[in-house]
């Protein structure tokens, strides 16, 4: 088994301003000083993102972004490149994030351009994947994944799993309060270490990072965190309370 370090990362979607998320920044740094367990990683909105950096540029605090557009520049008004990420201080970029899929018309292809882009600009893609509710009623959680991974990583001939996060995150349990079980988060987290051994080999996959995500909190971290694929978490809701997020960090 690889020597996974844990990371516990949040996303703080489409909340708060930039004084509200200066003051959450600040807050968190404070108190994740003692987290030694994990890393800790937050994602603010764009708008914020500079102005967090300067407030974690101390700590250990990891920054994402939420999104990015795959081109280098150009007439895409509304977008954002990987490099105005990494000059932004981002060292992490959420991608494919089911909402993103639902809402803004984002597919397996605009993933993989989009984690291509991420890579060659030394970004680390948290690349989501998950099936619906639907889906799982079907007995289709496999397949869909199987695609989902498949097609988002085409053509990337990946070498060191540090380049990547994993996060399998059910559409069904994100926002909703219904989180999957350890159990059933273990036997998706090592079925997916297990498509990625076949394309990226043993060591690879030893090494990956696979985070869960899906209405995670206080009173289920510590169930999830047990299981033996699970390493670590992408939180939405629980991650805006930075006291309810720093303990969710230190989740032991
Ligand atoms: C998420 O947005 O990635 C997520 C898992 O949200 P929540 O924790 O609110 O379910």
């Amino acid at each position: 088994m690889g020597n996974r370090r844990p990371l516990i990362a949040g996303n703080w979607k489409m909340f708060k301003t930039s004084e509200e998320a200066a003051a959450t920044a600040k807050e968190i740094v404070r108190l994740v000083l003692d987290v030694k367990n994990a890393d800790v990683l937050i994602s603010p909105p764009f708008t914020s993102i500079s102005l967090v950096r300067e407030i974690i540029r101390e700590s250990s605090v990891l920054l994402a972004a939420q999104n990015l557009h795959w081109e280098k520049e150009g007439a895409f008004t509304g977008e954002i490149s990987p490099a105005m990420l990494v000059s932004a201080g981002c060292t992490h970029v959420i991608i494919g994030h089911s909402e993103r899929r639902a809402y803004f018309g984002e597919t397996d292809e605009t993933v993989n351009k989009k984690i291509n882009a991420a890579i060659l600009n030394n970004l680390i893609p948290i690349f989501c994947v998950g099936e619906s509710d639907e889906d799982r009623e079907l007995n289709k959680t496999f397949s869909v994944l199987d695609k989902q991974v498949e097609n988002g990583l085409k053509g990337l001939a990946l070498t060191d799993a540090a380049d990547i996060v994993l996060a399998y995150e059910p559409v069904w349990a994100i926002g909703t309060g219904k989180t999957a079980t350890g159990d059933q988060a273990q036997e998706v987290h090592a079925y997916l270490r297990g498509l990625l051994e076949k394309k990226y080999g043993t060591s690879f996959a030893d090494s990956l990072r696979i985070l869960y995500g899906g209405s995670v909190k206080l009173n289920n971290i510590a169930s999830l965190m047990e299981m033996p694929d699970i390493d670590g978490a992408l939180i939405g809701g629980a991650s805006l309370d930075p006291v309810t997020f720093s303990k969710i960090a230190s989740f032991k």
